[in-house]
């Protein structure tokens, strides 16, 4: 299938079933703003728990944070955002189109000047106000990265947890960029969602704990279903690291419009909580107990974004296949990861005794699985239907259902069938699904 294909594909069939639709769209839409409906509201709160359960839950130096979006405006000149967070652009001067400096090829880079605008610079931060006054002092912006909130928190977390090195603080939350280029889809937008990990760890551990972490992120995705062959890792080079920076490492995807970050894993030394030291006047340097030691510990920054993440592993899941002459399109998410883990499809809409058993059968299930009922359609549309969206397993009641109180399990990827006892059913979903 053509790259260009694939991705016109991916975006009809999350417009057509829920997953995704463009933002206020009755009133012509928002550019670059999208929404996400009943089965990408799932898949995105799937990926988060997936996150936090792998780099929080599951872990015994890790804790979480959830912090405000809108920050003291300090916190921007600290961090640099206020100064440096931009973006060089330039613009075609017949098509009068935008594109950003580093996204042009060599050749295209070339004709700065004579195609192309002179760079300029844009600074990437939403800026809002606070409060009644009409003054400067009111103006604070959406955060840009959800990172900062972090390195702010840093001593709260020491001061309440009595955490010690080697330890993380992780976080999901929304970003805010002002994205000239923005587009493909959910992979730029201008409100988007990020999970990002501070690890704080001492200055000579750092190089094999950025390595560590790279290792870490790039198995999770594969874990979670992305194959293999459509990762890598980019190691940037050094004119194109912050200046603080002693190293940064992006997993990319290929996406069908060509490679690009997933997230970014960066050695970003002691710089942060030593700029927020120096302009709070706060002291955030850890200290060790044991050896009565004070130090800034270096950090390593996993930084990924929930919108790419849905992306890449839609674009990953989406298959079309030949089945008997016609053709499935399938979407094979990882379980975890599927928006329904089980469809309950009645046989017979009119059978009073068959809906009232898949009823029951479903209000069982939906305690502990996501769950749909459907009965719109004849089973074999029901069926494809359930496959467009990932839902792991169809259960059908029929009349036999009746007499034998069994029903039929569907697998969505073997589709293969199976009878199962209803009172064993839930078991033998659950088992399939651990
Ligand atoms: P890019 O070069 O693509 O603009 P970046 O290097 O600026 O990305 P980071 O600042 O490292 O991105 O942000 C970390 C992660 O947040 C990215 O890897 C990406 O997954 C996500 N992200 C950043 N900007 C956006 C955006 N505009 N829309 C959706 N996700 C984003």
């Amino acid at each position: 299938m053509h790259n260009s294909d694939l991705m016109d594909k991916i975006v009809s069939l999350c417009k057509r079933r829920g997953f995704i639709f463009q933002s206020s769209e009755i009133y012509g839409g928002l550019a670059n703003a999208w929404d996400y409906g009943p089965f990408g509201a799932e898949l995105k709160r799937n990926l988060k728990n997936c996150w936090w359960k792998s780099n929080v839950s599951e872990r015994d130096d890790m804790v979480g944070l959830d912090a405000a979006i809108l920050m003291h405006p300090n916190t921007w000149k600290a961090s640099g955002h206020a100064e440096n967070f931009t973006d060089l652009l330039v613009d075609d001067k017949k098509t009068k189109k935008r594109f950003r400096v580093d996204h042009l090829s060599p050749e295209e880079q070339a004709k700065i000047g004579t195609q192309y605008t002179e760079p300029r610079e844009f600074n990437l931060m939403l800026k809002t106000r606070l409060g009644a006054v009409e003054d400067t002092s009111s103006d604070v912006f959406l955060r840009p990265e959800t990172a900062q909130g972090i390195f702010v928190n840093f001593k709260n977390i020491l001061d309440s947890t009595s955490r010690r090195l080697p330890f993380g603080i992780a976080q999901i939350g929304k970003s805010f960029r002002n994205e000239i280029t923005a587009g493909n889809f959910v992979f730029r937008m201008r409100e988007f969602e990020q999970m990002e990990i501070e690890y704080f760890t001492t200055a000579e551990d750092s190089d094999a704990c950025y390595e560590e972490w790279i290792n870490r992120r790039f198995n999770w995705y594969t874990e979670h279903g992305i194959r293999k062959e459509n990762l890598k890792l980019r190691k940037h080079d050094d004119d194109e690291l912050a200046h603080y920076a002693k190293g940064c490492t992006d997993v990319e995807y290929q996406f069908p419009f060509g490679w690009s970050e997933l997230e970014g894993i960066a050695n970003r030394t002691d710089y942060d909580l030593k700029q927020h030291a120096e302009l709070s006047g706060k002291d955030l340097r850890y200290h060790n107990k044991i050896t009565n030691e004070r130090f800034y510990p270096y950090v390593i920054e996993p930084s990924g974004g929930v919108d790419r993440a849905a992306l890449a592993f839609l674009v990953d899941a989406y298959h079309e296949e030949e089945v008997d002459g016609r053709s499935r399109v399938v979407l094979k998410l990882h379980k975890d990861l599927a928006p329904t883990k089980v469809a309950v499809l009645p046989l017979l809409k009119k059978n009073a005794d068959i809906v009232s058993m898949a009823q029951s059968i479903k209000t069982d299930l939906q305690k502990s699985l996501t769950c749909v009922y459907d009965d719109s359609a004849a089973i074999g549309k029901l069926y494809r239907r359930q496959d467009e969206v990932g839902t792991f397993f169809c259960v059908t009641v029929d009349v036999e259902s009746l007499d034998d109180k069994q029903v039929t399990v569907r697998d969505r990827d073997t589709m293969g069938q199976q009878r199962v006892p209803v009172e064993n059913l839930k078991r033998y979903i659950q088992d399939q699904l651990s």
